[in-house]
């Protein structure tokens, strides 16, 4: 049985990170999708609320999990008996990042291994950031987002 996490800020939710995270679930036995508490980010979205809004998107299914995570990465996915970490490849400019990222997990954890999805086209442009931008300035972001992140973007940047 092989358990892979899917971790990330998820500030909000987006399309592109629920297409990775349904990949990734046909692939490997259970996914948990790991919501960071990362200090160095400062997120429109409390942590409750984006565990919530991710519970809500992906909708129940026995194959994914949802668990928020403050600290290392490798162990919390130790924690879960997990060996995979799934990132999301968008362009040249996220693999610099990805790429420290994945060394340092290694040299952390050389038994996690990271793998790395290439984003579909229709989403290798999306990202929380952008979906927040046209939200902000009453753009049309249906499709980018699942229906219940609609609302709660709408809500929030009021
Ligand atoms: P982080 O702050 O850890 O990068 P994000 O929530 O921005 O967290 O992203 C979580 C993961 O989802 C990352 O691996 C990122 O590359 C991936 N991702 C984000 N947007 C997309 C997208 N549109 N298509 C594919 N992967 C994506």
């Amino acid at each position: 049985m092989t358990i892979a996490v899917v971790p990330g800020s998820f500030d909000p939710i987006t399309a592109g990170h629920i297409d990775i995270i349904k990949r990734a679930a046909e692939i490997y036995d259970e996914v948990v999708v790991g919501i960071v508490v990362n200090p160095n980010k400062r997120c429109l979205f409390s942590l409750d609320a984006r565990v919530d809004m991710v519970k809500e998107a992906i909708g129940w299914t026995d194959k994914i999990r949802v668990d928020a995570f403050d600290g290392l990465l490798v162990e919390f996915v130790r924690m879960h008996d997990a060996r995979v970490i799934i990132r999301g490849l968008r362009a040249v400019s996220d693999f610099e990042h990805e790429f420290q990222m994945a060394q340092l997990n290694r040299r952390l954890d050389p038994e996690v291994e990271t793998i790395f999805v290439m984003a579909s086209p229709e989403y290798a442009y999306l990202s929380s950031s952008i979906v927040k931008e046209i939200a902000r300035y009453g753009g049309n972001i249906n499709g980018l987002v699942p229906p219940n992140v609609e609302k709660l973007l709408r809500d929030a940047l009021a």
